[in-house]
Order: structure tokens, then C-alpha cells, then sequence
């Protein structure tokens, strides 16, 4: 075990939502219709994402979330469970409704996207406090927006307690601050260049001035993506650039996650963030060449 001989590489706390996603060829404005493909009903959301995408790779990794008793619920344990992520932290909340995802991908591959909370908003400070073992059992947890800042707070806190690494995707970013407690345990906090630019206060710099300022903020190290540019991460050891891998890009849903994700696993295997960031580019460049989110994801085998 090269993980400190924990029981799960990976603990994601965080939601799970069903994607429900139209292509079009050309976006509407306001007050605008405009005809789009079919729809696809596909597993979703930040924490489920991250998940999925660490198991497929091989780590060991559980969710700790809530999802609805519908049909959209079933579809995400099915899709964890198929990944190979310990679905029994998953709580099925009788009479609630699955978080769900409206996505619109345009022409270029880039998506729009808004978010129903439905059971997400249920995972609670008290769930965290009854996971308290769990997350001493695992050797890194990952945390996302779309649940309570106070849950994901609370489970921060804990972790930093376990001595259990915390790496922190803020998205979507709150329109208060982030809980101090919660940016100072991040270690990366995990942003695009939109997030970096709003939580870092720096209007007008380069991605490597709004890390440097994340840095000054309090966050223990940072690593900020670039789209089809890769990423660059700056800790204790100075900064890295992570050039991009060439990808024909179809649908750019979840890319984020599955660069988390992969990062998440690879640092609990013990890499340094530069050699995990670079596993994860190559990990979200696949991703992109393929639809949806969970389901673009690769196993390790697919990496070359
Ligand atoms: P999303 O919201 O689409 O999930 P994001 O905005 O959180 O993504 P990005 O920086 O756009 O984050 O992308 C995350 C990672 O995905 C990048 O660091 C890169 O590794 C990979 N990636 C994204 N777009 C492309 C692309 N067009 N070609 C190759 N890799 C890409």
C-alpha cells in the first residue's frame, strides 16, 4: 500500500447529479428557442464525477453523498458501482429528488449549465461528524461546490484533524468567501482560469500571479487549469507548468473533474503535484474526446 496504509486512496464528499445534456448547433439568446439533439440522460455531478473518475483509474475510492429514490438516483449508484467506487457511503433519501444537471453543449464543444440542488442540499455537518472514521481511513478526500459550504467546511475541518489531504475543486464558486478554515486546508485548491480569476482578486495578471495570490490568501498550494493548455501548479517546491495534450475535443463536460479526480489518486499514491497534474492532463485530455462526463472517463490502461 503506498497510500500511509489507509483503506481508500480516495474519499470524495459531494454531489451526484443526473446530466441531462442537448447539443445545439448554435446557443439561444435571451427569449430564444432554438431545436437541439436528443436528450441524454447521463451520470453527473462534481463529487460523482471525481469519483468515477479516480476508481476508473484504479484507485481505491469511496462517495460519501445523497442522492433521491427516483430513477435518476439508481442511474448514479449503477454508474458508480460500475466504475468500481464503494457506493455503501451513498445515502438514497426517501422522497427527495436527485440533483440534476441541465447541459447545453454547443458547436465547439464548450458547455453551458444549470444545476437543481435536489438532495445535494441535504448532505449535511452531521453526516461529515458520522464520517469522521471514514475520513481518517482515507488518505486523500476531495471537495467540490455543489453541496453546503458548511458541509464541505465541516469535512475539511476533520480531515485536517485526520491528517488527511485535502484537495478542493471550489465550483462553482460561492458569491460569499470561501470559509477560511476550508481555503487554508486546501492543499491543492484546484480552480480554472474563471474561478482563479474570482477568488484570487487578481483582475488583470497571468495564471501564475492569481496562483501566487490563492497562495497569499492561504491556500497550502494551488494548481490552476487551462483548458486545452494543460495546467500549472505552484507549491512549496516553486511553480510547474503542465503543457496540454492535444485532444479533438467533442464535449468538454467534466473535464475538470476528471483532472481532480486522477490528481486526487495520484496523490495519494505519494507523487509530487507537478508529476500528479501532468497524469491528470493526460487524464482530462482523453476525457474530452468522448460525450458526457462519467462516461468519458478513462481507465488506466486506455492512458498508453
Ligand atoms: P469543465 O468545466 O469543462 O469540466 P474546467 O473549466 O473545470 O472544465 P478546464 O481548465 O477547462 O477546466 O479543463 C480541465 C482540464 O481538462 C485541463 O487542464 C486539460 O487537462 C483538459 N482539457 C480541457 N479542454 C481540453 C482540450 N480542448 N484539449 C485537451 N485537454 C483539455
Amino acid at each position: 500500500m503506498t497510500n500511509g496504509g489507509r483503506r481508500y486512496d480516495v474519499l470524495v464528499v459531494g454531489s451526484a447529479n443526473a446530466d441531462l445534456t442537448v447539443r445545439v448547433g448554435r446557443r439561444p439568446g435571451p427569449g430564444e428557442t432554438v431545436p437541439g439533439s436528443d436528450l441524454v440522460e447521463s451520470p453527473g455531478g462534481k463529487g460523482a464525477n471525481q469519483a468515477a473518475a479516480a476508481a476508473r483509474l484504479g484507485a481505491r475510492t469511496t462517495l460519501l453523498a445523497r442522492v433521491g429514490d427516483d430513477a435518476y438516483g439508481e442511474l448514479l449508484l449503477e454508474a458508480q458501482r460500475a466504475a468500481g467506487t464503494d457506493v455503501g457511503h451513498v445515502r438514497v433519501e426517501a422522497g427527495a429528488r436527485t440533483g440534476t444537471a441541465m447541459i447545453v453543449v454547443g458547436p465547439d464543444g464548450d458547455n453551458a449549465i444549470v444545476v437543481s440542488p435536489g438532495a445535494n442540499a441535504r448532505l449535511s455537518p452531521e453526516d461529515v461528524a458520522a464520517a469522521d472514521a471514514l475520513i481518517a481511513d482515507s488518505a486523500v478526500l476531495s471537495l467540490q461546490g455543489e453541496v453546503p459550504w458548511e458541509t464541505t467546511a465541516a469535512a475539511a475541518r476533520a480531515a485536517r484533524r485526520a491528517g488527511t489531504r485535502v484537495v478542493l475543486n471550489p465550483s462553482p464558486v460561492p458569491p460569499h468567501d470561501l470559509p477560511h478554515d476550508l481555503l487554508t486546508a486546501a492543499d491543492p485548491l484546484v480552480v480554472n482560469e474563471h474561478e482563479a480569476r474570482l477568488l484570487s482578486g487578481v483582475a488583470d495578471g497571468s495564471p501564475a500571479d492569481r496562483a501566487h495570490a490563492l497562495r497569499r490568501r492561504g491556500a497550502r498550494s494551488v494548481v490552476v487549469t487551462l483548458g486545452a493548455d494543460g495546467a500549472l501548479t505552484l507549491d512549496d517546491e516553486g511553480a510547474t507548468t503542465v503543457p496540454g495534450v492535444p485532444a479533438e475535443a467533442v464535449d468538454t463536460t467534466g473535464a475538470g473533474d476528471a483532472f481532480t479526480g486522477a490528481l486526487a489518486w495520484r496523490l495519494a499514491q505519494g507523487d509530487r503535484l507537478g508529476e500528479a497534474a501532468r497524469l491528470a492532463v493526460r487524464v482530462a485530455a482523453v476525457s474530452v474526446t468522448r460525450p458526457g462526463a462519467q462516461t468519458s472517463y478513462p481507465a488506466a490502461e486506455e492512458l498508453g
